[in-house]
């Protein structure tokens, strides 16, 4: 779908990008393909996956609106905020499931889940913020990647979030410049060499 985006949207997409290299540095993760079940669980998050839960809990799931891939819900257990993310593993392949995840990820570290409902700007940001997350435009510059086969190879994503996150960071790199990294991107760089 095209859309026109505003500098306000703009701002807050580049906002994703910093986020995720914020979770990934404050955590430690700087490898990838990422381990986003671990990143996860350090964060405090459950995961459960749908094929442990009964048949009719799981179709029930299925068929709702934006549940089919997976949600999250806050609980308070002893006094501390806990999330239970739900993933669908039955009829979604790996790098969707690992997609959902870093989506999930999202509306935690932001408080999303806090939130009464989510807009359609949520959702979209959090997507954004997933393919962040899992595959930073950085290291993509950084490694001269620019195929969609490079990136499934490298991040182990989907092959077509990865066709729609190739034709971005296209565009970015025609606006920006080839070799073009925001400061918040070098230093998430630096930190890759000093941990890896
Ligand atoms: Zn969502």
């Amino acid at each position: 779908m095209a859309m026109m985006t505003t500098d306000n949207e703009k701002k807050q997409y580049d906002k994703m990008t910093q986020l995720a290299l914020d979770v990934l540095s404050d955590y430690g993760f700087f490898h990838f393909p990422l381990d986003v079940f671990s990143l996860a669980n350090k964060i405090g998050i459950q995961l459960i996956p749908y094929s442990i839960l009964p048949v009719e809990q799981y179709m029930t799931l299925c068929h709702k609106h934006g549940m089919d891939l997976g949600f999250t819900i806050s609980r308070l257990e002893n006094g501390y905020i806990v999330y239970d993310t739900y993933y669908n593993d039955v009829d979604i392949r790996e790098p969707a499931q690992r997609f959902t995840i870093a989506h999930e990820i999202k509306h935690v570290v932001s408080g999303d889940c806090h939130k009464k409902y989510l807009t359609e700007s949520d959702e979209a940001l959090a997507n954004f913020f997933a393919k962040s997350l899992l595959a930073p435009q950085a290291i993509i510059i950084q490694e001269g990647l620019n195929s969609p086969e490079q990136y499934v190879e490298r991040f182990h994503i989907s092959r077509q979030s990865a066709e729609y996150y190739c034709l971005a960071t296209e565009n970015r790199k025609s606006v920006f410049g080839e070799k073009y990294l925001f400061d918040y991107e070098q230093e998430f760089l630096d930190k890759v060499r000093k941990y890896s």
